[in-house]
């Protein structure tokens, strides 16, 4: 039987052809990275491949790496593979890899979206034979609104909490979420106050976009700094003793995951708004549909689910 250009193992998905892994999570020779988040660059690979956007954060989040900075499009060839990474509009950096041997093309995803974000190079399709995408919101139920009615909804609620003398809390990934937040937040209403993972991080992406000032919370910020203002906080924060002392405050998540209220309540946060780095059913369906890919195989979150009611609706 012929060897899959593209198969999945236990360290990830593997080209033999190549010897190169996508986003192994285990230790290996040569890997390609989609991005950098922790599930998706990991540590202790001996070459790192991906696009230059991301090697600084991958070099900020795992130290010391041997690694090649790869411009959109740029092709380049491992035993007669030929690699090329194109945008995923997920976060900075973000790519999907492309790979064609004898004709043959895949398309890996890694996470992506189809929503242009204004900071990350915008989402392409790639025509290719068989496309490997992410499916982590592959349900009906999750349907996204534009971004731009979520982001003035979020400034809204800041103003109301302003307007009662609260803390807004809110809480997003330090890598990728948190820094779409930030570039949107009205910094009419108030000064941002930054989580240390967040201020770190964003300061490792400033060269790479620009941002509204921050302020990060330290030991001098006083309690009476903080009412009528906004904090960015991953959601590591949320019930730690560093929140307790802002009281009083509200808190709200922006996430996919808000789509459902019982996850916020779960978490206990105050208040959900619905944004999410990831496509949500409709812009998993039309991006496959735009590819002309003759096989799809949908990895992460719902995927069989996935795979099943998409096939039902081709039919
Ligand atoms: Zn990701």
């Amino acid at each position: 039987m012929k060897t899959p250009l593209l198969q999945f193992t236990d360290k990830g998905i593997y080209c033999k052809q190549a010897d190169v892994y996508l986003d192994p999570w285990r230790p290996v020779d040569k890997a390609i990275i989609t991005h950098g988040h922790a599930d998706h660059s990991r540590w202790g690979n001996k070459e790192y491949i991906t696009h230059h956007k991301n090697i600084p954060i991958i070099s900020h989040r795992l130290g010391e790496i041997k690694s090649t900075g790869i411009e959109w499009g740029e092709t380049f060839t491992i035993n007669n593979v030929k690699f090329s990474l194109y945008p995923a509009g997920h976060i900075i950096g973000s790519s999907q890899v492309r790979v064609e041997h004898k004709g043959e093309v895949r398309v890996f995803t890694g996470d992506y979206k189809t929503e242009d974000d204004g900071i990350s190079t915008p989402y392409e399709a790639i025509k290719c034979h068989t496309f490997i995408t992410e499916c982590t919101f592959g349900l009906p139920a999750f349907k996204w609104l534009p971004q731009q009615e979520v982001l003035s909804d979020i400034n809204n609620w800041w103003q109301e909490n302003k307007n009662e003398g609260k803390t807004s809390i809110l809480f997003g990934y330090s890598l990728g979420k948190a820094q779409r937040l930030l570039k949107y937040l009205d910094t009419g209403i108030g000064t941002i106050y930054t989580h240390g993972a967040i201020e770190n991080m964003t300061e490792v992406l400033r060269p790479l976009a620009s941002f509204p000032p921050t302020k990060l919370i330290t030991k001098e910020t006083t309690k009476k700094d903080l009412p009528g203002n906004i904090v960015l906080a991953p959601p590591s924060a949320h019930g730690s003793s560093w929140i307790r002392k802002m009281v009083p405050y509200v808190t709200a998540s922006a996430s996919g995951w808000m789509t459902f209220r019982g996850a916020r309540r779960r978490r206990a946060i105050d208040k959900g708004f619905v944004l999410s780095d990831h496509c949500d059913w409709q812009g998993l369906l039309s991006s496959i549909e735009a590819t002309g890919a003759e096989k799809v195989i949908c990895t992460h979150g719902y995927s069989d689910i996935f795979s099943e009611i998409s096939a039902r609706i081709r039919l």
